[in-house]
C-alpha cells in the first residue's frame, strides 16, 4: 500500500475539528500544547470545545458555504466523531487533508461494512447476518440462534439502535423497536471481558498502541476503563496486532479504537473484534495521565504529520467516567490525593450524559 506524503505542518498551523464535544475539547487543549490553533466546526451553539478553541463556527455539516470557508482557513481537518456526513467529508477532503480518510469514515458507519471489512481481514468477528426485512430477520435468527444482537447498521453508540433476540422475543416486535432501519443480526458472543486497543498511525505508515485496556460497561455505557487488562500475552499481542492490520487495511492516519470481546480463559483466550471508532475513544482517556504520550496529542501529532510519541503506560491506572450527576463528586474528587479531574465544561447534569471522568495512576512508587 502506498504511503501518503506527510503535509509537513509546523507548530503555528490550524486544525479543523469538526464536532464540538469532550473529544474536540481535549483535541483542542492537546493542540494547544503543541503550538497548533484549532477551528472547531459544531452545529450546537454551546459546544464544549468552543471553550479553549482558538475559533469556531456554528452551522450544519451540510452547510458548504459555512464547511468552504472553514475549510480553507484551516491546514488539515479531523473529527470527533464517525458519523460525518459522507458528502460532508467528500467536500472538505476536496479542499484540505482530512485525516482520517473519507474510506475510514465509510468502512466505520455501517456495521455490515464494517463487520464485512474486518471479517475480510481474517480476524475473529461475530457470526453476522445482513438484515433488511422481517423475512430477513426470521432467515437470519433460524441461522445464528437465541439469543442474537439486532443493530441498525448506522447511528448506533453506547447501546442505542440495538436489541437482544432472547428466546421469547417477538421478531415483528424486534424488528419494529429499531426502527425496521437496514440491520444486521450479530451470534451472541459469551465474553467473559471487554477490552479494546487505541492506537495511532502516523501520516508516514508508523504504529503505535497503547496497552490493551479492560472496560467495564454500566447501562450500555462506558464506566471503568482499567489498565492492565486482564489479557494473557498470547491474546495481547493477537489484540494488537488485529489493530495494527486495520490501520494498515484502511490507510488509516490519526488515532482510533477496536473494541473486542475476549472469551475463554489460559491457552484458550482469544479475542473477537466487535467495533471500530475511526477517533479518539473513551477508553483512551486514562492516557491522559496514564502513558506517556496521550491519545489526544498522538491523534495531533498524528494528522499533522508529526513524528508519534511513545504510548508506553506509567503503572496501574484506571479511569471513571462521571455520568451524569456523578459529576456533582466534583470537589470529593479533587481532595483526593492522586486523582487527575477532568469536566467537560457541559451545563446540564442529564443521567446517561458524559460529564466527566477521573484518571488515578499508581506508579511502582505510590
Ligand atoms: P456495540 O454498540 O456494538 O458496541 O455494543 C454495545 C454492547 O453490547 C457491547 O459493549 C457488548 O456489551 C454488547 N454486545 C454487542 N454485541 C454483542 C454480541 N455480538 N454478543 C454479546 N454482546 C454484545
Amino acid at each position: 500500500m502506498s504511503v501518503p506524503v506527510p503535509t509537513g505542518l509546523a507548530p503555528g498551523a490550524v486544525l479543523g475539528i469538526l464536532g464540538g464535544g469532550q473529544l474536540a475539547r481535549m483535541l483542542a487543549l492537546a493542540a494547544a500544547d503543541l503550538g497548533i490553533r484549532c477551528h472547531v466546526f459544531a452545529p450546537e451553539p454551546d459546544s464544549p470545545a468552543f471553550d479553549v478553541a482558538a475559533r469556531h463556527t456554528v452551522a450544519e455539516y451540510e452547510d458548504e458555504a459555512a464547511l468552504a470557508r472553514f475549510a480553507d482557513g484551516v491546514d488539515v481537518v479531523t473529527y470527533e466523531f464517525e458519523n460525518v456526513p459522507a458528502a460532508t467529508a467528500a467536500f472538505l477532503g476536496q479542499r484540505a487533508p482530512l485525516h482520517p480518510g473519507a474510506r475510514a469514515l465509510a468502512v466505520t458507519q455501517d456495521r455490515l461494512s464494517e463487520k464485512s471489512f474486518v471479517d475480510g481481514l481474517g480476524l475473529a468477528v461475530a457470526p453476522f447476518r445482513a438484515v433488511d426485512s422481517l423475512a430477513d430477520l426470521e432467515a437470519a435468527v433460524a441461522a445464528l440462534g437465541r439469543p442474537s444482537i439486532l443493530k441498525t447498521r448506522r447511528f448506533g453508540y453506547d447501546g442505542k439502535g440495538q436489541i437482544k433476540i432472547a428466546p421469547g422475543t417477538d421478531l415483528a416486535d424486534a424488528y419494529e423497536a429499531i426502527g425496521r432501519f437496514p440491520a444486521i443480526l450479530e451470534g451472541y458472543v459469551p465474553f467473559e471481558r471487554e477490552v479494546s486497543v487505541v492506537a495511532a498511525r502516523g501520516l508516514d505508515g508508523a504504529f503505535a498502541a497503547f496497552d490493551v485496556c479492560e472496560n467495564e460497561h454500566r447501562d450500555h455505557i462506558l464506566a471503568f476503563t482499567r489498565i492492565p487488562a486482564n489479557l494473557g500475552r498470547g491474546a495481547a499481542a493477537t489484540a494488537i496486532d488485529a489493530a495494527r492490520r486495520i490501520g494498515e487495511a484502511l490507510g488509516y492516519v490519526g488515532v482510533f479504537a477496536v473494541e473486542m470481546f475476549v472469551l475463554g480463559d489460559g491457552a484458550a483466550e482469544r479475542v473477537v473484534v466487535n467495533e471500530i471508532a475511526p477517533r479518539v475513544h473513551n477508553s483512551g482517556h486514562w492516557t491522559s495521565e496514564g502513558a506517556e504520550t496521550s491519545q489526544f496529542h498522538q491523534h495531533v501529532r498524528a494528522v499533522c504529520g508529526f513524528p508519534l510519541g511513545s504510548p508506553g503506560s506509567r503503572g496501574r491506572i484506571e479511569m471513571e467516567n462521571l455520568i451524569g450527576e456523578a459529576a456533582l463528586r466534583w470537589r470529593e474528587i479533587l481532595g483526593e490525593p492522586g486523582a487527575h479531574l477532568h469536566l467537560y465544561g457541559k451545563r446540564d447534569a442529564r443521567p446517561g450524559r458524559k460529564m466527566g471522568h477521573v484518571t488515578r495512576v499508581w506508579t511502582d512508587r505510590s
